[in-house]
């Protein structure tokens, strides 16, 4: 049984449901910092399941459906699903849900793999917009369900700025374009340990976990009998 009301001592499963080899980085890094309280895992058996349905249009309904999709096939385990992306001011708000298949919704450059030809794109959409008006944040929506059920949700944004040309060789998705002006490195050139402290990925981590210790919405099992006075 794996329950928010265990022993204080043995720490929490939770499931994270995604095949993104760079989120499960992202992931396990965070993994080893976070709470004692909780022991992060991918979600073991991803690749025999069928696909979650990710056509909501916010990153809030796309990882509630997540996470109740997957938590219903695991055993009454808790599993965390995440919906990301990046909003661009100058593009009203774009890729954001459409973040992953950026490049392919328009056709642009099938050729080549995702991650580089949604970074060609974005730089192609804003190959004359300015300096001062290229201002991003990536978003990530966590949530957390058990037994098809979500249990909680939270949220996290990072703010920066998208650069005229990629940098660094870390991370995934537009990382190389995502620059963090405080840190003056995209996200791309710092390391996973202070991507997990600084990214959206991260900021909603910890809110979740926060919201999750103490939770009483998880459901204990078997399930608490009202007893009648
Ligand atoms: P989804 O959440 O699986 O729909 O995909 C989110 C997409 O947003 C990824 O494929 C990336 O293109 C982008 N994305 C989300 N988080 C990050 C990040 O931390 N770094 C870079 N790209 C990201």
């Amino acid at each position: 049984m794996e329950t928010m009301h265990s022993a204080a001592s043995d720490p929490v499963l939770l499931y994270v449901a995604t095949t993104s080899a760079g989120k499960l980085r992202d992931f396990s890094v965070a993994a080893a910092t976070v709470s004692a309280h909780f022991r992060i895992e991918p979600l073991p058996g991803m690749d025999r399941m069928a696909i979650a349905p990710e056509d909501g249009e916010t990153f809030a309904e796309n990882a509630c459906s997540k996470a109740e999709f997957y938590s219903a096939h695991a055993s009454g385990k808790i599993v965390l699903a995440d919906d990301s992306g990046l909003e661009v001011e100058v593009l009203n708000g774009l890729p954001g849900v459409r973040s992953a298949r950026f490049a392919t919704d328009a056709g642009f450059r099938p050729d080549l793999p995702t991650d580089e030809a949604n970074n060609l794109f974005l730089l192609e959409r804003m190959h004359a917009v300015p300096a001062d008006r290229r201002a991003a944040r990536y978003r990530c929506v966590l949530a957390a369900a058990q037994y098809g059920k979500l249990c909680v949700r939270a949220e996290g944004t990072v703010e920066g700025e998208i650069l005229t040309s990629p940098r660094g060789t870390g991370g995934f998705g537009y990382d190389p374009l995502f620059f963090l002006p405080r840190l003056q490195q995209t996200m791309a050139e710092i390391d996973l340990e202070a991507k997990h402290m600084l990214s959206h990925r991260g900021h909603a981590l910890r809110a979740l976990l926060a919201s999750l210790q103490g939770s009483q919405t998880i459901a204990p099992w078997p399930p608490r009998t009202t007893i009648a006075p």
